[in-house]
């Protein structure tokens, strides 16, 4: 039999562990507070410029950077689009594919870390000629756990999960979906020939996020893909129409 002890300190006595819980405690939360500080100067940078922000998440290989392809060549002549690129390293890969399409990207070098904070978001909004953009499209590093945790001011979060990375991401990672406001699942051309339940991915995804927009399609044929702009166009639409 195995059992699960948790060590506590003794109820009234502050122990050396005592202490540095919460210690640690509060120095997470002031750095998640001047994040939120940092984040809501991103989003008052983008609202008088009536820009739309969207944070794009996902785990590697997911398709991130091949929907924000897909999404550029879909609002071809209706919306001014800028991408900022977070990669972990120094490879510009992904903002090298993205400036081949004439549109403005900036690269963060996160330099390992393994998410995008607000502060990063910032100096890359600085290099992006905002008053002339709609739409800024923020890649996320490739992870599924704490690019959650940190506000970058964007106005809607939208994760891309993939057939080919199985059905139970949803339980797995609830955090992330619970504060999307878009799903994408992409590689659903790949459905005949993988084990993907699609009613099992989405009543998980309903159970953590009732009501989540859903856009099943596929990067490599463009199935789907249009939906998927129409409902970013309409959220363009708005920014711009509340700034002017
Ligand atoms: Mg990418
Ligand atoms: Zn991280």
């Amino acid at each position: 039999m195995r059992r699960i002890v948790e060590v506590l300190p003794p109820p009234g006595e502050t122990g050396h562990n005592g202490t540095m819980t919460r210690t640690t405690v509060s120095i997470v939360e002031s750095v998640l507070k001047a994040n939120d500080q940092l984040a809501a100067q991103n989003r008052a940078r983008l609202d008088a410029a009536g820009v739309f922000g969207l944070n794009v998440m996902a785990s590697p290989g997911a398709g991130k950077t091949s929907l924000i392809l897909r999404t550029i060549d879909a609002l071809a002549g209706r919306a001014r689009i800028g991408v900022v690129e977070g990669d972990t390293t120094a490879v510009t890969i992904d903002a090298e594919r993205v400036a081949s399409r004439g549109i403005p990207a900036v690269q963060i070098n996160t330099a390992g870390s393994c998410h995008l904070d607000a502060a990063m978001v910032g100096n890359a909004l600085a290099e992006l000629p905002l008053a002339d953009l709609d739409l800024v499209i923020v890649e996320n590093v490739g992870n599924l756990v704490c690019p959650a945790g940190f506000a970058l001011g964007t106005h809607a979060s939208v994760a891309v999960a993939s057939v080919p990375e199985g059905d139970d991401k949803p339980y797995k990672y609830p955090r992330i979906y619970r504060g999307l406001d878009a799903l994408v699942l992409n590689k659903i051309d790949l459905e005949p020939y993988v084990r993907f339940d699609e009613t099992y991915f989405r009543r998980g995804v309903e159970d953590l996020n009732p009501g989540l927009a859903y856009f099943g399609l596929s990067c490599e044929t463009g199935a789907g893909v249009p939906a998927w702009a129409e409902w970013i166009a309409q959220r363009c639409q708005k920014a711009g129409a509340a700034h002017s």
